[in-house]
C-alpha cells in the first residue's frame, strides 16, 4: 500500500504536523506514516493530547493505526470513510482539548451528517487555542465558511488539574472561501478569570490591562470559572469588523498578576502594530479550512515557522498552493490557490 511519508522533525517539528496530517488524511482518504514525531520538542513523541487526537480521528474515520502508544515517535495511519456521529474523547490529563478538536473537527465539517462531540481535557492551556479563542475567533469564521459549528465550554480545565470540557455540535456544509482583508474599527474587551484562586489576582490583571489600553475603570469583566483545580487566565477580545481576535496569557507560579497582564497586552500590541485582521495563531488555524475550501485570502502578521510548516504539509495532502506576499508595514497576505 502506498503511504505518504512525513518527517515530523521538518520545519517547526511540533504537534501541529501530526494534527494536520491526521485531519487531512481522514478528509482525503490518504494513508500516511510519520517518523520523528515532535522531534524538535524537549519531550518528543506522542504525549496524552496527541495520542487522544490520534484515537479521536481514528474513531471518526475507522482508521487502522500502528504506533499509537504514549511516547511513540512513529505512527502509521490508514483511514477509512468519515462517519458523522456522537463522540466523547478525554485527554485524561490537562493536555489541550482544543488541540484534539484541531485534529478531529476538519473531517466532520464535511461529513455526511451532523455530529455532537464532548471533549475533556485542558481548555485554558498555554501554547494551545484556549476556549475563549475557539468560541469568539475561530468558530465564527468556520460558520462564515458554511458549516454550523457551536462550541460551549462546560467546564474550564487548567494545568495541572485539567478536567475541562467542551461540547461541540457540527452541522456540516461544503466550505466556501473566505476573504479577510481589513481590520476596520476595533473594540477591545478584556476578561480576567480565576478558578479556585483569589479574585484579587484577576482584579489586578484587569487594572493593568485597562490602564494599558486606556479603558475606563469599569471596562472588562472579572469571571470566576468552575474548574476542578486552580487556574488563572487573562484575555483581550479584539472585536474588529472583519474578525474577532483573542489574545491570551496564563497565570502561573512565580509570575505576578501584573506580568501576566503585560503578556496579554504584548500579544495584542504585536497585532495592533500592523493593520491586519488576522493574528499569528489564527493564521495557523485558518490554513486547513481555507485549503479545504480550495481558496481564500487573508492579511496577517509575519507568518511564523509554525504557519509555514503547516502550509507546506497541507500542500502535500490537498491540491493547493499557498502564496505569501509581504505588503509592507509588517503586513503579509496569505492566499490559497488551487494547484
Ligand atoms: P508540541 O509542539 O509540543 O506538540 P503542541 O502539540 O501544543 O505542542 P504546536 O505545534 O505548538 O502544538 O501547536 C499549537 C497550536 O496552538 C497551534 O495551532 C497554535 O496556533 C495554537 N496556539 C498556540 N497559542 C495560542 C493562543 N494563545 N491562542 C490561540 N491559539 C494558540
Amino acid at each position: 500500500m502506498w503511504v505518504l511519508t512525513i518527517d515530523g522533525s521538518e520545519g517547526e517539528g511540533g504537534g501541529q504536523v501530526l494534527r494536520t496530517a491526521l485531519a487531512l488524511s481522514a478528509v482525503t482518504g490518504t494513508p500516511f506514516r510519520i517518523e520523528g514525531i515532535r522531534a524538535r520538542r524537549s519531550r518528543p513523541g506522542l504525549l496524552r493530547q496527541h495520542l487522544t487526537g490520534v484515537r479521536a480521528v481514528a474513531e471518526v474515520c475507522g482508521a487502522e493505526v500502528e504506533g499509537d502508544r504514549l511516547g511513540s515517535a512513529a505512527l502509521t495511519f490508514a483511514p477509512g470513510p468519515v462517519r458523522a456521529g456522537r463522540y466523547h474523547w478525554a485527554v485524561g490529563t490537562a493536555g489541550s482539548a482544543g488541540l484534539v478538536l484541531q485534529a478531529a473537527l476538519p473531517p466532520l465539517l464535511a461529513a455526511d451528517g451532523p455530529s455532537e462531540l464532548v471533549v475533556e481535557g485542558g481548555t485554558h492551556n498555554p501554547a494551545s487555542p484556549p476556549g475563549p479563542f475557539l468560541e469568539a475567533a475561530l468558530v465564527p469564521l468556520l460558520c462564515r465558511m458554511g458549516p454550523r459549528v457551536a462550541l460551549r465550554t462546560d467546564r474550564a480545565g487548567f494545568y495541572p488539574a485539567g478536567g475541562g470540557q467542551y461540547t461541540v455540535s457540527v452541522a456540516p456544509a461544503p466550505l466556501s472561501p473566505l476573504a479577510l482583508e481589513r481590520r476596520g474599527e476595533v473594540e477591545l474587551v478584556p476578561v480576567a478569570a480565576v478558578s479556585n484562586l483569589s479574585r484579587k489576582i484577576a482584579a489586578r490583571e484587569l487594572d493593568v490591562v485597562r490602564q494599558g489600553l486606556g479603558l475606563e475603570a469599569r471596562a472588562g469583566e472579572l469571571r470566576e470559572l468552575a474548574s476542578p483545580g486552580p487556574g488563572n487566565a487573562v484575555w483581550i477580545a479584539a472585536e474588529a469588523e472583519a474578525v474577532t481576535e483573542v489574545f491570551t496569557a496564563f497565570g502561573r507560579k512565580g509570575v505576578s498578576a501584573e506580568a501576566v497582564a503585560a503578556e496579554a497586552l504584548a500579544e495584542l500590541a504585536a497585532w495592533r502594530r500592523c493593520d491586519v485582521p488576522v493574528g499569528e495563531h489564527l493564521a495557523d488555524q485558518l490554513l486547513v479550512p481555507l485549503a479545504l475550501a480550495g481558496g481564500g485570502t487573508f492579511r496577517t502578521v509575519a507568518p511564523s515557522l509554525h504557519t509555514r510548516t503547516n502550509a507546506a504539509l497541507i500542500a502535500r495532502f490537498l491540491p493547493v498552493r499557498f502564496e505569501v506576499t509581504e505588503e509592507g508595514g509588517g503586513a503579509y497576505r496569505i492566499t490559497v490557490h488551487r494547484s
